[in-house]
């Protein structure tokens, strides 16, 4: 199969049809052997029932997997890249924002020039500007984080992928901003770019807003850190908390002794507790502790951030 194409979605029914039609057009124009995958975010229209009547029309080309909630945008393209079985895979937004007429130009930079990963370019951008201006920061970012330098819009929804590179990354949280930067990480070096044309949404109603953008900017960090410098960090803070627990167990015990000591040579007896030391070493036990419970906190969760990615399927068409 030439080439699937991954749509994640949620409450997108009035768009389903027309986008389904102008892809298989440009399919049918081109030869492509290829299927769309949709992927029913959890969708609360009737979403899932305009995918299967695509699905009862279309038979074969047509893919539709349900999810049993609302996931997010990651784990409904890290589901599609599983099930893909196309050598490109190619994701798009089920809004009719990116258009499937950019479809034959993305398969044949992945297939004749040799590239991993193309990511689309919205120069033109049909959004508002409480949209845009927000988009240029994070991209700025995004380029110094990940050190990609020669894109402008990670997080376009228009992509184009070797198969290779979709069945070796995983995608989770808000990750789906940062799939280059994951490709990258997993070892893709040939990442391009391609100005594609943008559409205002003409159905329903954006799905991000300012929470998801924070959230967004949270897990870059978290990204940047596992991948500059893996677990080290959280290393970093249980070694600190050990050393000060350690340091704290000591003083109390110096603090003990001397005060054992002052007693035995007859010198005025104070109780253990009535000196500032005691204190001191007893505070340094607990913040050790505490520190060192951050620290392995930190480990457990950054181990195991795919598991955010544990999206259930009710049901496939
Ligand atoms: N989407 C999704 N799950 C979500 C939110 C969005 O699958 O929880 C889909 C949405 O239906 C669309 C794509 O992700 O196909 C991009 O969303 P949207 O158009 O709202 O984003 P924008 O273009 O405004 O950045
Ligand atoms: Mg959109």
């Amino acid at each position: 199969m030439d080439i699937s194409v991954v749509i994640p979605l949620y409450n997108e029914e009035e768009s389903l049809p027309e986008l389904y039609s102008w892809i298989e057009r440009v399919m049918k124009a081109n030869n492509y052997s290829f299927e769309v995958i949709f992927v029913n975010d959890g969708s609360t229209d009737d979403s899932w029932e305009v995918i299967e009547q695509l699905k009862a029309t279309s038979g074969e080309t047509v893919k539709g997997i349900k999810f049993r909630r609302n996931y997010g945008k990651s784990p409904a393209l890290y589901c599609g890249f599983k099930e893909a079985q196309g050598e490109v895979v190619i994701t798009m937004d089920a809004d009719l924002q990116d258009s499937p007429d950019e479809i034959p130009e993305l398969y044949r930079m992945i297939t004749e020039e040799g590239y991993d990963l193309v990511s689309g370019w919205k120069q033109k951008r049909y959004d508002p500007l409480s949209k845009t201006l927000p988009t240029k920061l994070f991209n700025a970012t995004a380029r110094k984080v990940s050190g990609i330098k020669n894109l402008h819009d990670f997080n376009c929804g228009l992509k184009a992928y070797r198969k290779k590179v979709v069945k070796n990354i995983e995608v989770y949280g808000e990750m789906h901003r940062y799939i280059p930067y994951l490709a990258k990480n997993a070892g893709f070096k040939k990442i391009g770019e391609r100005i594609v044309q943008h559409q205002a949404r003409k159905y329903g109603t954006t799905k991000f807003g300012l929470n998801r953008f924070v959230n967004g900017y949270l897990d870059l960090i978290s990204l940047w850190f596992l991948s500059r410098f893996g677990i080290k960090p959280m290393h970093f803070f249980g070694l600190l908390g050990s050393l000060m627990f350690l340091l704290g167990f000591i003083s109390v015990i110096a603090v003990g002794v001397s005060k054992l000591y002052n007693m035995y040579n007859g010198m005025p007896y104070r109780l253990v507790t009535e000196s500032p030391y005691f204190y001191l070493s007893l505070t340094a036990m607990i913040i050790g502790t505490q520190l060192f419970l951050a620290g392995f906190l930190g480990e457990l969760i950054s181990r195991n951030a795919p598991e955010r990615n544990n999206y259930q399927i009710e049901e496939i068409v």
